[in-house]
């Protein structure tokens, strides 16, 4: 954290102080700019006084570190200026119509996709489902809420150790189940990992202390051996004369392992435990790369995977590579991308917001609309009369899965959750497609609506007008927005859903 040693100290000292750290933070903005922010931080600063943490901190810590984290993805004034007073309204007698006084419409936009509910207003448990709804519907306007909402949860994430331990552990839990896979689907693999490892002892405590012993040995002897490899990979590479930015190790994060081993028992066949990252220039640098590696290691079959032609659904870009050095037998992990590419895997849509990268962003494939299509069916899930658990559930649900690709006769690309199903693919195509669904073909074959589909095949539906929807379908419809289709079309026709 970046503010540490502010204790003991009066408000105005506390203020003087953060201001030294803050500024300098935003000089890559224009100057007008950095004035809205300045403004920002000595509005929030009066309206929050002397309110403290449960630490014993003066509060307005707080929305500074929260502040600092976006000011590392270089993000616009707007932002950082909603960041600096996210929690005025709530918690200060500010309210965001004296804020609007000062401020223009997307910083109070801002404010209020985050502003919690207040609590008279939602008693009990209906409450954080409430405030889940508002933030998906915020973020599918401007998904700029949730990069704050972010940086909040992750500032108070770090200061978890203060709350009592059920408190800790209840807020540990849902950002594991909610804030990590949302930060995941976004691309923001730093927020993604920061919240895993601090969240992780708190949930898993017995898990993650085997997790450290299993795992010292070998994280030890990879790192011996990662050095070595590097040493002969620097030396390839220049002999070869084949240019590149970087070349380091990086050790897996423990969330990601112990979860990588509920699949795999075996840790020593966890190739990418220390993978070897090679960060170049351009995309034609990447390939030279690759070639040479393979020229000099042996490649691993199957385990060449390149999502710098195929994208991950979430916009990460990179080649992974497994190989066997000759001479030791020693098998690694490399991952090869450019410096643009790198930024995106850290921050994902968020790099979009960035000055100093904007041009390495342009040459790519970033954005796709059909990848935030998911903050839209969860934004549409929270107009359905659910209750707070089945709300939560599905959120989870549609967090967690994973994305697989499928085609229709034509050769459109349709994504669909991991498992998913005809009946998926047929309400995705049209919900009247949907409705008359008979039965499938899948790569020409004959398959039952329930039949799971896997990624790139090619599907038909067969429809028929006198089919009608059926209560069964609801137990293999795999999509959340699916479902709530299917729900939809059965109470039209009188089945009680
Ligand atoms: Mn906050």
């Amino acid at each position: 954290m970046h503010t540490d040693y502010i204790s003991q100290i009066n408000l105005e000292q506390a203020r003087d102080q953060l201001w030294d750290i803050l500024a300098p933070a935003i000089t890559y903005l224009p100057v007008a700019d950095q004035e809205i922010v300045e403004l920002a931080f000595y509005q929030m600063i009066e309206a929050h006084g002397e309110q403290r943490r449960k630490s014993g901190e003066f509060y307005v810590i707080h929305p500074v570190e929260a502040c600092l984290t976006l000011t590392q993805i270089h993000l616009d004034k707007d932002t950082l200026a909603a960041t600096l007073m996210h929690d005025v309204p709530e918690d200060t007698e500010v309210s965001l119509r004296e804020l609007a006084q000062t401020f223009n419409k997307e910083i109070i936009f801002l404010i209020s996709g985050i502003t919690k509910l207040s609590v008279i207003k939602y008693q009990g448990q209906d409450r954080y489902a409430e405030n889940l709804r508002r933030m998906f519907v915020a973020m599918s306007k401007d998904i700029r809420v949730v990069f704050i909402k972010l940086a909040d949860r992750l500032h108070n994430l770090q200061t978890l150790h203060h709350l009592p331990e059920h408190k800790a552990q209840r807020i540990a839990m849902e950002s594991l189940e909610i804030y990590a896979p949302i930060a995941e689907r976004l691309g923001m693999g730093r927020f993604k990992d920061q919240i895993e490892n601090i969240c992780f002892p708190y949930v898993y405590p017995e898990e993650y202390k085997k997790l450290i012993s299993l795992s010292a040995t070998e994280y030890q002897k990879r790192e011996t051996q990662a050095e070595h490899m590097l040493d002969k990979t620097r030396a390839l590479l220049d002999k070869e004369q084949v240019p590149y930015i970087q070349l380091h190790g990086r050790a897996k994060k423990y969330y990601s392992l112990f979860k990588k081993l509920q699949e795999k028992q075996d840790i020593t066949v966890i190739y990418d435990l220390i993978a070897l990252r090679v960060i170049t220039q351009s995309v034609e640098e990447c390939y030279s790369v690759l070639s040479q590696l393979h020229a000099y290691f042996d490649p691993v079959p199957g385990r060449i995977k390149d999502y710098i032609n195929q994208p991950k659904d979430n916009g990460y870009q990179s080649i992974h590579t497994t190989v066997i050095d000759p001479e030791t037998q020693i098998t690694f992990e490399f991952q090869i991308r450019t410096e643009g590419m790198h930024e995106y895997a850290e921050y994902g849509v968020a790099a979009h917001w960035s000055h100093k990268q904007k041009a390495a962003f342009e040459e790519a494939t970033f954005l796709n609309p059909e990848r935030l299509k998911w903050i839209k069916e969860l934004v549409d899930l929270g107009k359905e009369d659910l209750t707070e658990e089945e709300y939560l559930n599905y959120v989870k649900l549609d967090l967690f899965q994973d994305q697989i690709f499928v085609m229709t006769p034509k050769g459109d690309a349709i994504s669909l959750p991991k498992g998913g199903t005809p009946i998926d693919f047929a309400y995705r195509i049209h919900q009247d497609i949907g409705r008359h669904a008979l039965m499938a073909k899948v790569n020409g074959q004959p398959v039952k609506l329930s039949h799971e589909l896997q990624s790139s095949d090619v599907v038909e539906i067969i429809t028929d007008k006198k089919q009608k929807p059926s209560r069964d379908w609801l137990k293999f419809a795999k999509s959340v927005s699916t479902a709530r289709s299917i729900r939809q079309d059965l109470r039209k026709i009188g089945v009680n859903v």
